[in-house]
């Protein structure tokens, strides 16, 4: 047995739903939002699973769903792909993998931004590859170019970077994201750009994407899901985006791991993404209603609570709200009290930040509001 797999928990994104099934807690752990998605690409998924092939579609992707994914990204972030640089996969998870398999040499070393999702450092490492941590820190969450400096060795081939930040739904800016880019170029390095919250951003807010800085167009993968463009989850439709060079090896990887993705979920996909943006806009305004609504209950309720700018989650600063509680004890209490989070340490891999915890408000108001009676009741126990 592998002792990265033998050694290790349930992700906390399982544990938190399974919990939350069994006890009835309301569930603002695990990030998904609640109701049907959207409803035009659930129509076409099913018309497609009725009407077209239901066998192996094309390894790479079907050339209709490439040729969306570019078409989209030139209509929202001004990029120039091509179908061909464009890989469809089952889900961003899968690309996050095919990435690390296909361009990791062992020994390699890749930078990564802490707070991180779970699944990252265990993939890096069962590749071969050796994770360094920069890390942000609450309440600005700011990626420091001396930090990242700071890591690089002869060793060092790869930054990975999640933008929008998930757990800390904050952005990185155009600046930032320039000084990165420079920083990829001076040190040769290959930026995996998990980029899946791009649409799901608050107040006007525009994502922009590593690949489209200087000098980063060859040298970056970058990363898409249409589960959260279209708040869909469930259905690992992810895809990944590079130049050529890359792309045919990311391919290789892609076609041993999972070879293809379902049919008729590809069609539906490509269809949305050339028909729902209307759709896209009126969601991300309504998940702002939410984020507003739960923020403004739970301040009510004495909770301090940082910027959201992006994703489908607010966080609780516990310092701040004058709670002298680890984030692993107060959302382990939370539970029992009725309503499960995710302590943001578990997406540290070492020197945790220990004092924030995520709620997702991707929900609808009557949920939210009983999450807030549970917690403002919750609150009134800590004293
Ligand atoms: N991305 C989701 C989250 O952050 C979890 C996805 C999963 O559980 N695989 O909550």
């Amino acid at each position: 047995m592998n002792p990265i797999y033998a050694q290790m928990g349930t992700t906390i994104f399982e544990a938190m739903s399974a919990r939350s099934r069994e006890t009835g807690a309301i569930n603002l752990g695990q990030g998904f939002p609640d109701g049907r998605g959207c409803e035009p690409v659930l129509e076409a998924a099913a018309k497609a699973l009725l009407e077209r092939s239901n066998q192996y579609p094309p390894m790479p992707g079907l050339t209709e769903l490439r040729r969306a994914v570019a078409d989209h990204y030139a209509r929202h972030q001004g990029l120039n792909l091509t179908p061909e640089e464009v890989i469809v996969t089952s889900g961003a998870t899968e690309a996050l993998a095919v990435s690390f398999l296909a361009l990791i040499e062992p020994g390699d070393e890749v930078i990564c931004l802490q707070p991180l999702y779970d699944a990252y450092a265990p993939l890096i490492e069962r590749a071969g590859g050796v994770p360094l941590y920069a890390r942000l820190e609450p309440p600005h969450w700011d990626v420091n170019r001396e930090a990242l400096e700071a890591l690089v060795t002869p060793r060092t081939r790869f930054l990975l970077i999640c933008n929008p930040i998930n757990p800390a739904a904050s952005m990185v800016g155009a600046a930032t994201l320039a000084r990165i880019a420079e920083f990829c170029v001076a040190h040769d390095l290959i930026a995996i750009c998990d980029e899946v919250w791009e649409h799901v951003t608050y107040d006007g807010a525009r994502h922009l994407p590593l690949i489209g800085f200087p000098g980063m167009r060859d040298r970056t993968v970058k990363i898409g899901s249409a589960g959260k463009i279209f708040a869909l989850t469930g259905w690992k439709v992810g895809w990944m985006c590079a130049a050529p060079e890359l792309a045919r090896v990311l391919a290789k990887a892609h076609q041993f791991l999972t070879f293809s993705t379902p049919p008729n979920l590809q069609w539906a996909v490509a269809e949305g993404l050339e028909t729902q943006d209307a759709w896209v806009q009126e969601t991300r305004h309504r998940f702002q209603r939410s984020r507003d609504r739960l923020a403004a209950g739970l301040q009510a309720a004495g909770y301090v609570t940082l910027p959201s700018e992006a994703t489908y989650f607010l966080t609780i600063d516990l310092d701040a709200s004058g709670i002298a509680m680890g984030d692993r004890e107060f959302s382990e209490k939370l539970i029992e009290a009725g309503v499960a989070s995710i302590p943001v340490s578990v997406f540290y891999a070492e020197n945790p930040v220990t004092n924030v915890v995520r709620l997702c408000f991707a929900k609808e108001d009557a949920v939210i509001d009983a999450a807030i009676a549970k917690m403002t009741a919750f609150r009134g126990t800590l004293g």
